[in-house]
């Protein structure tokens, strides 16, 4: 017993360390010297002396050499780091066996949706199928507008998939994010929240004044959230600008739980919600594009998520709940962002008080669905090479599983040489839960589809929203919490379905 403890001690200090020497090898660049590259592309990159360096790729620009010459030199594998994946992998491995599990994947999905990793195999596969015939039509498109701009034809490689989808996208819709700001002032944002969840959940929001010294920075906001029968429900502290300190990712985090006092009072929740939005300058306000606008939304719905949980423990409450259930909040919310009559509500041009036409929502919406099959695709790619890694060990170098992976579950070829692995620094962190954001959103569909799309307003629908997911944080077993919603148990064959139909043009409930 107690060798088996200094054993687990010693694994998870190990793990530590080459957690640690991973992430921050994920992020440096390569380094090669400056002849073996063609001269009409060195200054695209960072040269430093006889060298240039590079550190990440490029996958916007649209150089396919530039590309090319990106990708393999950023990838190319480093023995140090392969060495130190392979380590960190087989660490993992043993202390799950050591305290009982089967594999590391196996510990990790204890408590989730998918609850093994079977499930999220069956998941991956079983996506993959469905959404095949689209994927390659995707990458036909996506070939073609490759070969329009080339003089000889050249195959789809692996960094050609973010340029072209989106120039794909770009050629189909138009979409200029400056036409629709004007209509997203941040403002009209919040106020278009703040309706949506009055009439949802009868909760409203109060601009409170902050006393001195409670808040980080002047421009921090202070809302109470109000509840038209309970009263105060918690508070959300709104650092929406950009400051030049400040880390330049939109979140949500929790400063104090809510739980079940011992005197029996609840302890309200406070939580922080950070995005990165431009300053209102003197005539104009802060005006959201679209995507912002959606992060706004998403991160509403993760703060939200800790605002009308009511759990007795504050270590399980709001978004402290499994990986796979805490983005279905959030994730439900975009689908509402993006739903004229909730769009309608609320965009209006900031200057002349006309409403967003329906038409310039129904472009973005369409515009979304251009190539995301294929950009599902590499996601489940990801998920898929991160549950292998962390199931039972093979006896195959990180390199020759990620090529055989890529060839199962992606569609574009492998390039020799290359070594993707070690920039996944998502391994760490989610270690076999990659898959969670592919599963959250899979939820949130269903729920939308079956809960919301009839009438986004339907108050019956949102009282039942916040009793049977928002309420229970990671207090109760998340697939219990997803059955409550929708009154049966979904299959992983409606998982699938959900995020399949997603892709299919859309049918509004009229
Ligand atoms: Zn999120």
């Amino acid at each position: 017993m107690i060798f088996q403890r200094r054993k687990a001690v010693s694994l998870n200090v190990n793990l530590l360390d080459l957690s640690n020497e991973f992430l921050m090898g994920s992020q440096l660049p390569n380094k090669i010297e400056k002849w073996a590259l063609p001269e009409h592309i060195r200054h695209c990159f960072s040269i430093d002396g006889n060298c240039i360096q590079i550190g990440g790729l490029h996958a916007d620009s649209p150089s396919d050499l530039v590309r090319e010459a990106a990708y393999k030199i950023f990838l190319y594998p480093n023995p140090k780091m392969l060495h130190c994946l392979e380590e960190l992998l087989a660490c993992r491995d043993e202390l799950a066996k050591l305290v009982g599990y089967e594999s590391f994947a196996h510990r990790a999905l204890k408590g989730t949706m998918a609850k093994t990793p079977e499930t999220v195999m069956k998941f991956l596969k079983l996506l993959t199928a469905k959404l095949s015939d689209r994927t390659t039509k995707d990458f036909q498109m996506m070939r073609n507008m490759k070969n329009k701009v080339n003089s000889r034809y050249s195959e789809l490689m692996p960094w050609d998939h973010p340029y072209f989808s989106g120039a794909v996208r770009a050629e189909r819709y138009n979409i200029e994010p400056s036409l629709y700001s004007p209509y997203f002032s941040l403002g009209a944002c919040m106020e278009g929240l703040n309706t949506l969840f009055s009439r949802l959940l009868g909760v409203s929001f109060q601009a409170e004044q902050p006393k001195a010294g409670e808040v980080w920075s002047e421009d921090v906001r202070k809302l109470a959230v109000v509840h038209e029968a309970e009263g105060l429900l918690g508070y959300i502290y709104c650092d929406f600008f950009h400051r030049p300190d400040k880390p330049h990712q939109d979140c949500h985090f929790t400063i104090r739980g809510g739980r079940l006092k011992q005197n029996r009072e609840y302890q309200l929740p406070v939580v922080v919600l950070m995005l990165s939005l431009p300053h209102p300058s003197r005539n104009t306000p802060t005006l959201l594009t679209p995507a912002m606008m959606e992060n706004l939304f998403h991160e509403m719905g993760h703060a939200m998520h800790s605002m009308l949980g009511r759990t007795r423990y504050q270590h399980v409450t709001g978004t402290r709940c499994s990986t796979d259930f805490a983005e279905v909040p959030s994730i439900l919310m975009e689908y509402f962002a993006t739903d004229y009559r909730v769009v309608n509500q609320f965009a209006r041009h900031y200057q002349t008080g006309q409403p967003l036409p329906e038409s310039m929502v129904s472009c973005l919406c369409e515009s979304k669905r251009i190539c995301g099959a294929a950009d599902t695709q590499l996601q489940v790619f990801y998920a898929a090479l991160d549950q292998v890694y962390h199931g039972k060990p093979q006896n195959k170098s990180s390199t020759e599983i990620l090529q055989e992976i890529q060839e199962r579950f992606y569609g574009l070829p492998y390039v020799p040489n290359t070594a993707w692995q070690l920039r996944f620094s998502h391994l760490i962190g989610y270690g076999a839960k990659y898959y969670s954001y592919l599963m959250s959103r899979a939820v949130a569909s269903m729920v939308w589809r079956q809960c919301f799309l009839k009438d986004p307003f339907d108050r019956n629908m949102g009282e039942r929203y916040r009793r049977e997911m928002l309420a229970h944080g990671g207090a109760k077993e998340p697939m219990l919490m997803v059955k409550g919603m929708l009154q049966r148990s979904p299959t992983i064959e409606d998982f699938v379905d959900a995020l399949v139909s997603d892709l299919n043009p859309s049918v509004q409930a009229s």
